[in-house]
């Protein structure tokens, strides 16, 4: 932290401002410039800038280390790769999620999977207990929707990411999925991410309606401080005056949490944008702009879907993404699941 002092500060002022950072453990050290005193601190605690700028004689005070520790570049400089099973997240690939946003009937979720897998995409998303906005909407199939999502990941030899809303989901949910979802709405329920912090998958934490990259950063931290390494961002989407679309997708917090934080960044395009015409281009701009993966809602009847329908992808719009993003990834380095399923004669 830099305490930059008032011009004309005097020296009881100064005086005031070390003796107070001391008696809080801090170490100072002091320059005095042309026209101004400026005071270097370091120290383990942290201290409220706040109350440091209410003393006498302050002009300002700005922070230099980030509040996040285990989530920073500082604590780790190399990319954090995360292991499930045979994938690598965070890698040198780009790594696709994709499936409906919640289970609704066996047929369904067989289809869409399978659709899924031919195009590319190696994790199936689905959700079996929803967030919903409403409390009429549909809320899920609860564990019955799990043992779908399972079963269509096995059969389609997927890994599978399914949301957990609260802490009395986890053990059902931890039989059932292989990556834990944290939704938008829950980012800052403290006691799931604490929770969470205690087992043992990875969790993919989505990026709050309102929250800064800050704010994210320092909910990562909560799962890491519990001992969970395995934490994987998720940008969806922010709640901006602009209404064309369901949410603003953040592009640019992929290049800047890529420099504060060593954890794997990830864009879900679905609910960014809301609108399943404009997915591709957000998935297409992820990917260039360096995201580590994808999180896409495709249904086999969007239409008809029971949620999320208008930001559902058909399965040939999906596949046609999937191709496209065949020749983006290479050219910024990057490789993605290289031959559809079906191609290598994969059949089901
Ligand atoms: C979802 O993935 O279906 C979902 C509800 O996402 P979010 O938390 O980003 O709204
Ligand atoms: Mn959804």
């Amino acid at each position: 932290m830099v305490v930059v002092m008032q011009e004309g500060a005097d020296e009881t002022q100064v005086g005031k401002v070390i003796a107070y950072l001391v008696d809080l453990g801090m170490d100072v050290h002091r320059s005095t410039g042309a026209s101004r005193v400026v005071l270097g601190v370091v120290g383990s605690r942290s201290v409220d800038t706040r109350l440091v700028e209410l003393l006498d004689g302050v002009h300002e005070v700005l922070r230099i280390t980030e509040p996040y520790k285990l989530a920073s570049r500082t604590f780790r400089k190399e990319d954090t790769i995360i292991t499930v099973g045979d994938l690598k997240i965070g890698g040198d690939e780009v790594i696709v999620m994709a499936g409906p946003c919640s289970a609704e009937n066996e047929a369904q979720v067989q289809q869409t999977a399978a659709a899924c897998k031919r195009a590319g995409a190696k994790v199936l998303r689905g959700g079996a207990f929803k967030p919903r906005s409403s409390p009429y909407s549909f809320q899920g199939l609860g564990e019955e929707g799990l043992r779908l999502l399972r079963d269509a990941a096995n059969d389609h030899d997927m890994k599978l990411v399914t949301e957990v809303m609260d802490i009395s989901q986890i053990e059902v949910i931890t039989r059932y999925a292989d990556i834990y979802q944290v939704g938008a709405r829950n980012m800052q329920n403290f006691t799931l991410l604490r929770e969470l912090g205690r087992t043992r998958k990875p969790v993919l934490l989505k990026r709050g309606i309102s929250a800064t990259i800050e704010e994210w950063l320092l909910s990562a931290e909560y799962i890491l401080a519990g001992g969970n390494t395995d934490v994987i961002l998720c940008e969806r989407g922010i709640r901006t005056f602009e209404s064309f679309t369901r949410n603003t997708l953040d592009i640019s917090a992929i290049p800047v949490v890529k420099q504060l934080s060593h954890l794997p960044i990830f864009v879900d395009p679905s609910h960014g944008t809301g609108r399943r015409d404009k997915v591709a281009s957000m998935a297409r701009a992820a990917v260039a702009a360096g995201a580590d993966g994808l999180i896409i809602e495709v249904h086999c009847d969007p239409d008809h879907a029971m949620s999320d329908g208008a930001q559902s992808m058909f399965p040939a719009q999906f596949d046609r993404l999937m191709a496209e993003l065949r020749i983006i990834a290479p050219a910024i380095g990057r490789s993605i699941c290289l031959e559809p399923a079906a191609r290598r004669g994969w059949a089901r």
